[in-house]
Parts: C-alpha cells; structure tokens; sequence
C-alpha cells in the first residue's frame, strides 16, 4: 500500500475546519480517518475506528482534556468532526483500575462522559483508545492483516513479519476485557509502533495524525508482503456441470428458498433481497472442491457475524436446463442451513445461560459454484453490505489459505459477538416497514399513477423498479424516489423487451413479489365505424400488455415458490363505458377479466391478483388541456369537473396509488376491484 498523505491537503483541512471552530488535532483526525475509510482494503462498513487525545471546552467553557473517538453510526470515509463525539478522558482512564465492567456499564460510563450530551455512543473500542497513551490512535480490519492472523501459529507469524515493532495481543471479544489486555500488552513493551489483534485486526499509534497513519500502511505493506511469499496453489476446482443456469433463472429459486414462511401470519413470508457478485477470485473461491471446509471455518474479522452470520450457504451448482434438480438441491441446502444455524444458537444459547433471543435463522451469504455469490438483507442496502463483506471474507481466506490454514475465532466466539447486546443495537431496533424484503415492480411507472405508486411502495419498504417505455424519464423518477431504486426501459407490447426488462429486475434484487401492471393509453372512435388497427393497436397495450407482464411475473413468482401479488390498472371503462371510448374500455374490461383468471389459475400457489379502478385522475391519459376542453364542453369550471363525483372530491393519482399499496397488504383478498372514483354508482360494482 502506499500513503495516500498529501501536506497540502492536510493543511486545507486544518484550514477549512478552524472556519468553523474546530482545532487541529480534530481536523488532522478527520483528514488521515478518511484518508484510511475510504479504501476498502483497510475498511468496510464501520469496521474500524480513530481517536485523537486533545484539549477541547466543555459546555461550561472549561478546557478539558479528551478523547475525540469514532461515534457509531459514522462511516469513516466521509466523517466529520461530529462522528468523533469527544468523552473526558481522565474519567475513561480511571476504569482500568477495575477488575470488570459489563459491556452495558462501559456505555453508560461513555455516555455520561461525552461532553456534549446529544453526540452519537463513542465506539466499543473506545477504553482501548483511551489506555494507549499515544496522541492518535488508528484501528482498522486490514484484509492482508486478517490474512496473516486468521492462521493457526498467528503469533510467530507476527513475530516473524513485525519482530518487535508490534504488540501481539490474544483475541477477546472487544469491550472493557480487550481494552485491559490490549493496554497490559503495550506496557510490557511501551516502544510498540501498534498492536495486532489476534482474529481480529490492527492498531497502530502516533504522535502525529500522520505517523499513526503512515505506520498503519507500513504495517499493512508488511503482512501484503508476507503475503506474497511461499503461496502454494489454492482451491483445486471441483467437477462443476459443463455450463451454469442463467442468473436469472438461478436468483429466484434460491430467493425462495432463503425465505421463511411466517407463522404467526397466513399468508406472510420472511424474504430478503439479493445481491449478486462474481469475478474471478469468488468463481476460484466458490468452485474449490474443499469449498465445505474453507467457506465454513468461520468469519474473518468477529464484526462480520452481524451481516454475513458465522458462514455462508453453499448452494448446489446450477446445471443449465436443469433447473428441477436444482430447485430440489437448493431447498434441501437451505433447510439444512436454517437446522445447523437453529442447532448452533441453542448449543451456545444454553452455554450463556438462555438469555438471548434467536435473529432469524436465514443465510445472508450464498456462494453458488459455477456462477459467483449472493448478499442478501431485508433491504437493498443489507444486501449489498453483505456482500462487500463477502467479498472481502473470500479474499482473506484465499490469502489465509494460500500461506496456510484459514483458522478464525471459535464458533463460541462468534455467537458472543453476533449475540452481544451492543452489536445488536448497531442493527437498530426502529420497526420495519410493513414491506421490507419484498420487490415491486411497476409499469408505467414514469406516468403520473405508476410515479406515485412506486414511491408509495419505496416508503412502504418494498425495493422498487420502474419500468417505462421512457427510460430518460424513470431514471428521473428512481432517482427521486433514491435509496436502490432501478429504472430499466420496457415496452409492454414487445415480449422481447418485457423478458429483457424482467431479467435485468431478477439479476439486481433476485426475484419479484409484487407486479403494478399499470402502463396503458386511451384510443377512441365509435365502435361500428372504428378502423380495426385501432382496435387491435389498444388491445395489443391495455390487454396483451397487462397478460406479458403478469406472466413474466407469474413465472418468477412460481420459481420463487413465496406467493405473490399481481395488481392492474383497470379503469371505470371496463364497468361503465363512455361514449366513443370502445377502443379503450373493450380491452379493459378483458384485463378486468384477466384478474380474475389468474386469481382462480395461482390461488393455490398464493398469487393473488386484483385491480384497482380509477376514474378522472390527472395523467397522461387525462391531460391538463383535455381538462380544459371537457369542461368547458359541460360548461363546468375545471374544479367541477375533475370532482364530478358522489363525493364532490378530486380523486389524485396518490389515491390510487394508496389503493394498490392497500391490495399489496392485503394478505386474504384475492380477486378483488377497489373502486378510486370519488363515486360514481354506473361504474360501482354489483
Ligand atoms: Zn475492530
């Protein structure tokens, strides 16, 4: 590695902060966390933290020695002064003194010594940084240094690359335990430049927020060099079928076989979303023939435990054309995964006392021979977390193995940190939202309907994409909607694009659950005298597109094997049909059908299918100047107009949108048409 230090930008930073009242120490401390949170090499999602001893004002103006440290909930590539909350370090230095303090005591003690009250929890490495009496403190989970002590003879080995320059301290689970050990290592040999962590990764120490930094690429420099030494052969590949299913085909069968059914609600299903990966180290990794024994040793670094659990599941390898077989092999391989991952929890359970409360027992790591690996979370976001951790765990077994024997921390170990009570509060506890881990799409859905119903879903928790023939205009809207939004271009009348545009959503998230079949346009003529291409043109959109869509749906549905949810955009023309609207209303009332058709043909598979029909609603299809003319047509005010309804209410295409997300939920209703019309009794249904 190579520094990534520049003098000129370090004083910048210095300059840039004291505008803003902050010292020089704090802004060097930001400049060198960055500098070492963005490479992936050294850190990954919260892994690793800083400290900088200084002198700051408390509230009431007093100077004060502290220690500014990382606060959880901070990503260090993008941190701020505010990520490192400052905690008075007189008081943090006193605990050594004691013999123990529970994790939750630590927490308080930090807490109650932060000097402002509404900063974020100081990391739970904060007693170790305090105990080191090094101005700046650097720790990170360096993937070579992962590498060099995930191995049996850690020791000599660090001996052997750092002689003295290094602490070695024995693992233990972070918290008051480690910082006392870590400190003890260090006073036996006060000339230390740092101290390796067994199992676990690096501290390195400075005078200078420079020094701490360069010594931390130096020491990383050194175990990558190491690295490079006496490697034998990794991973003797495995006999794997001549050629692998397609990742669309393999993403939705293992998606359903990762899920579980929820017992409490008929109907429910505990899913996650996926995220794929593959290159050449994780297709040398995953097609190993001893893939049984490396990928299950354990995990690299403990913090991984709460994002990937302590191994991954090892999918069959999907044969192409033979996706029955393997169907079977992935549920039996995902019910052994949730036996062994229920065994293990209560095996260690019961060694704590049977105090703690089972996580749900799916994998968030599937490695497929033949193809790459999944992440999978309850959100895009999880998923993608991990399985850039994932990916960092294939790269340091590969290392460990390639100098020796990947040996992590004992399974009791892991459960510790997976099950420790502080881990767990870096999840959150705030409630989920009522459609996490499901994905919606929807067609249409740059029109104003499709806009809002997609953005109505997003907030309802669900993953979403937006399908449109206008693919400028639903970037636009993913990009508003944010979060893991896709957009991805779909003629509906095209069954080539309405494969193309399904693949692509199976491949970014793994599956579908929900389908907004929504695209749709209004053609007109009195129906004896209409051409037929008109006719046949609607059709080919308000019918055939509803049925492509449903079925591309229904199939992913199928492979998944969790239900589903199909809903349409139907209109009040397929109940009550406007005069010269036969174009339009005919093909409507077949999709009102259709609903109904695939409600009886998938109830027994849980796909539910039911159809939202709305009337008068500003879009594309009721145009600003259409408004204009057809009131002024009835001699009404546009405001009349658009709330010529039983109710005397406008009806907004967040309205309809509502009703859809209501149907989403709507775990025991099947066939059903929710009327959006403001009320209008011709079009009510009997
Ligand atoms: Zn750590």
């Amino acid at each position: 590695m190579k520094t990534a230090f520049v003098e000129a930008d370090a004083r910048a930073a210095v300059d840039h902060y004291a505008g803003k009242g902050i010292n020089e120490d704090l802004a060097l401390r930001v400049y060198t966390t960055r500098l070492l949170g963005r490479d992936p090499r050294l850190v990954l999602h919260g892994g690793g933290n800083t400290s900088v001893k200084t002198r700051l004002k408390d509230l009431q103006g007093e100077e004060t020695d502290v220690l500014c440290v990382k606060g959880s909930g901070w990503d260090m590539g993008t941190i701020e002064p505010a990520g490192l909350p400052a905690v008075r370090l007189a008081n943090l230095r006193k605990l050594r003194a004691l013999g123990a303090l529970s994790d939750e005591d630590m927490v308080k003690v930090q807490r109650a010594n932060l000097i402002d009250p509404m900063a974020p929890n100081p990391s739970v490495e904060t007693l170790l940084h305090a105990f080191v009496p090094h101005k700046f403190v650097d720790h990170t989970h360096s993937a070579a240094v992962l590498a060099i002590v995930d191995q049996p003879d850690s020791r000599a080995l660090c001996e052997e690359i750092y002689g003295g320059r290094m602490g070695f301290v024995r693992y233990i689970m972070p918290g008051f335990g480690l910082a006392k050990e870590a400190a003890d290592v260090f006073d036996s040999n006060p000339k230390v430049e740092g101290l390796i962590l067994d199992k676990h990764g690096i501290f390195t120490f400075g005078a200078s927020a420079r020094e701490s930094y360069e010594r931390m690429i130096e020491m990383v420099t050194l175990a990558e060099e190491r690295l490079k030494k006496n490697r034998k052969a990794v991973f003797v590949t495995a006999q794997l079928p001549q050629r692998a299913a397609a990742l669309a085909d393999v993403a939705p069968i293992l998606r359903g076989a990762a899920s579980l059914r929820d017992d409490k609600v008929e109907g429910a299903w505990r899913r996650l979303i996926l995220d794929f990966r593959s290159n050449e180290a994780i297709l040398n990794f995953v097609n190993g023939a001893d893939i049984a024994r490396y990928s299950q040793a354990g995990v690299i670094t403990p913090d991984h435990t709460i994002r990937t659990k302590d191994w991954p599941m090892i999918a069959p390898a999907p044969a192409d054309g033979r996706l029955d077989d393997f169907r079977r092999a992935a549920h039996e391989a995902a019910t052994k995964f949730i036996e062994n991952y229920k065994a293990y929890f209560h095996r260690n359970n019961e060694r704590v006392g049977g105090t703690k409360k089972m996580l749900d027992p799916l994998p968030r790591v599937i490695l497929v021979p033949g193809l790459g690996l999944f992440g999978l979370g309850r959100s895009k976001k999880d998923a993608r977390i991990a399985a850039d951790l994932a990916e960092a765990a294939v790269e340091g077994i590969t290392d460990a193995e390639a100098i020796g024997t990947f040996s992590p921390i004992s399974e009791a170990d892991m459960f510790d940190c997976e099950y420790w009570s502080l881990e767990q509060a870096k999840l959150g506890t705030a409630k989920e939202p009522p459609l996490a881990g499901q994905v919606a799409v929807i067609t249409g859905a740059a029109g104003a309907i499709g806009f809002a119903t997609a953005k109505a879903f997003a907030v309802a928790g669900a993953e979403v994409a937006l399908l449109d023939l206008d693919e400028h205009a639903a970037k636009e809207k993913a990009k508003a909607i944010g979060g893991a939004a896709l957009a991805a271009h779909c003629d509906v009348t095209d069954p080539a694009s309405v494969q193309r545009a399904f693949r692509n959503v199976v491949e970014h998230f793994g599956g579908v659950d929900i389908l907004v079949s929504n695209a749709g346009a209004a053609w007109q003529g009195r129906i004896g005298e209409v051409d037929e291409s008109v006719l046949r043109k609607s059709f080919e959109l308000n019918f055939y597109g509803h049925q492509r869509v449903a079925q591309a749906a229904t199939r992913i549905m199928l492979a998944q094997g969790t239900g589903g949810c199909l809903l349409f955009n139907t209109s009040k023309q397929a109940i009550n049909p406007g005069p010269n609207f036969g174009p339009y209303g005919l093909p409507k009332a077949a999709t009102l059908f259709l609903v109904r058709q695939y409600a009886l043909d998938y109830g027994a598979e849980g796909i539910r299918a039911n159809a939202v029909n709305a009337d008068r609603v500003r879009s594309g299809l009721l145009t600003e100047e259409m408004i204009a003319s057809r009131s002024r047509a009835r001699g009404l005010t546009e405001k009349d107009y658009m709330s010529g309804n039983l109710l005397a209410r406008e009806v907004t295409a967040e309205d309809v949108a509502q009703a859809f997300l209501h149907q989403a939920q709507a775990l025991k209703t099947t066939a059903d048409v929710t009327t959006v019309d403001g009320g209008n009794i011709a079009a009510a249904l009997r």
